[in-house]
């Protein structure tokens, strides 16, 4: 990048003025990646200060049976394959009560496009859930899985949303967005649920009061172009309702045990190396500068490892994935050595040693918990911390 257009993108950041599609792709194109952070830690400091922000709680996948075979996803498994699984009602309660003690906030419940379980289980297990822990928000179910309700009964999203969020429906997830761009979507995904679909299921559920989610998966065989592409969607759609919460992006990740049954179900590894740590971070500095409209951008640290994700918030990022006990989708198998678990202590400890202030949320993105620091780490937090300093 020539240092003229460099000066006009850092003088419009500062400025506070909206980038534009040719601004996001030029942002992608340099190589100055400790500039491209300055940039995106200006704005990440702007709108959140120095806070980390995180909740507690656990990822429940109900059912791994999925009728779509979307060209990324190791989780799915097909009717009467070994390791296929279907939750009872009761055994999704079991699951979630065994973290009743370490003051969960919320759960997070994605699935597969079951093809023969009925649409009454969702609202049903939905129900026994909210019964059994009261205080604990529900944040269930992508845009693709809501589209899946309407042809397995006939109903509207209109309908279902209204009766899940009857059952205890408090937010929506991000998924099912991966890329929106057809020329990529296409060679990727496996269901019917693409942006037209996604857009309207999300305008709905704004619609209603909830505060939604975003995600985009990206490392994969997409190009940056359509990683802008994809934030320039969800900017015009917060435009329009202010109704999302946050942006996630999501590394694609490689299915490392694939041999396990011989059957290779992550078809795409074959074509890509996965994104680089510095990749990773231009991905979450360039959505942090595109996203003028979006309070939050959340690192989901099982797809990031520790390290890049302690990182990435010196790139944009001021929001990290709590306690996560179970998650599976793109996730069955990890070669770097990511745990699959982080408790409290754990998550508090990365956040005061990156310099930041760890400050504990809701679903709604209410503050639930201030928390001071460790006397040693007192000093490194009076001013955000970076990494290039
Ligand atoms: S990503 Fe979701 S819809 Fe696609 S195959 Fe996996 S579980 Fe099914």
């Amino acid at each position: 990048m020539d240092a003229g257009l460099k000066r006009e993108l850092e003088e419009k950041v500062y400025a506070g003025e909206r980038l534009t599609r040719a601004d996001g792709e030029a942002l992608y194109a340099t190589d100055d990646l400790a500039w491209l952070g300055r940039l995106a830690h200006h704005v990440r400091t702007e709108k959140n200060g120095d806070r980390v922000m995180f909740n507690v709680n656990r990822h429940l996948n109900l059912t791994n049976v999925c009728s779509a075979s979307c060209a990324y996803c190791s989780f799915q498994r097909k009717p009467g394959e070994k390791d296929a699984y279907t939750m009872r009602v009761e055994q999704a309660v079991e699951k979630a009560l065994e973290m009743k003690d370490e003051q969960l906030t919320e759960l997070h419940i994605v699935n597969g496009l079951h093809p023969t379980l009925p649409w009454k289980y969702y609202p049903r297990v939905l129900r026994a859930l909210k019964e059994a822990l009261p205080g604990v928000s529900l944040k269930c179910f992508t845009a693709t899985e809501v589209q899946w309700f309407e042809k397995i009964s006939g109903l509207s999203a209109d309908e279902i949303l209204d009766e899940l969020i009857d059952a205890g429906l408090d937010s929506l997830t991000g998924g099912g967005a991966e890329i929106f761009d057809w020329e990529v979507r296409q060679k990727i995904v496996d269901h019917a649920c693409h942006w037209e679909d996604w857009s309207r299921i999300h305008r709905l559920a704004h619609s209603k009061g909830l505060r939604t989610p975003s995600t985009m998966l990206y490392g994969h065989i997409e190009e940056p172009r359509h990683r802008v592409d994809h934030v320039m969607r969800l900017r015009e759609l917060q435009d329009e309702t202010g109704g999302f919460a946050v942006f996630i992006p999501l590394r694609y990740q490689h299915d490392f045990h694939d041999s396990a049954d011989g059957i290779v179900r992550n078809r795409i590894q074959a074509q890509t190396t996965m994104a680089s740590p510095a990749e990773s971070l231009k991905t979450f500095a360039v959505s942090r500068l595109m996203l003028d409209n979006f309070e939050h951008v959340k690192c989901f640290w099982v797809m990031h490892g520790l390290s890049l994700a302690q990182l990435s918030l010196n790139f944009g990022a001021d929001d990290l994935d709590g306690s996560v006990v179970e998650y599976k989708i793109t996730h069955d198998a990890d070669a770097y050595g990511t745990p699959h678990t982080m408790h409290r202590e754990d998550l508090l400890q990365l956040i005061w040693d990156g310099g930041f202030r760890p400050v504990e949320r809701n679903t709604r993105y209410q503050v639930v918990r201030e928390y001071d620091a460790p006397v040693t780490a007192a000093d490194r937090r009076r001013e955000p911390q970076q990494v290039w300093a």
